[in-house]
């Protein structure tokens, strides 16, 4: 039986939590402008639908953005908390199918969103460029392929770049939610 005939997961999740969890992980030393990275930002009352999406706006270009403006998350048809506990569910290594029967959605619909998770939370900033000491955390190392390379490459090998930045998002996505929500 499916954990979800049980207890509905989601519902249990509070909204005002998983937006705090997203400023947390987008912006854990305050909120900036996604078009000009300015930090003079104020804060600009909360989305009319969702009470725990905090708009802003910037006093440098006079843009306006919320919490999800400029993510994956912004404009979907899942609530936030669905894809919190999506995230969290990918970094338990589930299936996509696994996923799909916890939320109760269609596997392909779970496909599509682990898909958009891999490639970050923030899809449409400009890449970061790394310079000076570089810290890199939760490095998973693939095995050795033990002179069958074949079954290496059979059992998904070209997937496992994807995969293991997913699992890191979701490893750093969980100690973050450990932090902010504490
Ligand atoms: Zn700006």
């Amino acid at each position: 039986m499916a954990a979800s005939d049980l207890v509905n997961l989601s519902a249990l999740l509070d909204d005002a939590k998983c937006f705090a969890l997203v400023r947390q992980h987008r912006w854990p030393e305050g909120a900036r402008c996604p078009v000009c990275d300015s930090g003079a930002v104020i804060r600009d009352g909360h989305d009319d639908m969702q009470p725990g999406r905090q708009r802003y706006r910037c006093k440098a270009c006079s843009g306006r953005f919320d919490d999800l403006t400029g993510t994956v998350l912004a404009g979907r048809h899942q609530p936030l908390r669905v894809w919190v506990l999506c995230l969290y569910f990918m970094g338990l290594n589930l299936s996509n199918r696994q996923v799909a029967s916890e939320l109760g959605l269609d596997a392909s619909d779970v496909q599509i969103m682990t898909e958009q998770l891999r490639r970050g939370l923030v899809a449409k900033t400009p890449a970061v460029e790394l310079t000076g000491e570089v810290e890199i955390d939760e490095v998973y190392v693939v095995a050795g392929h033990k002179g069958q390379p074949e079954e290496v490459a059979k059992r998904g090998g070209s997937g496992a770049a994807a995969s293991w930045q997913a699992r890191r998002d979701a490893a750093r996505w969980r100690r973050t939610s450990h932090r902010s929500l504490a």
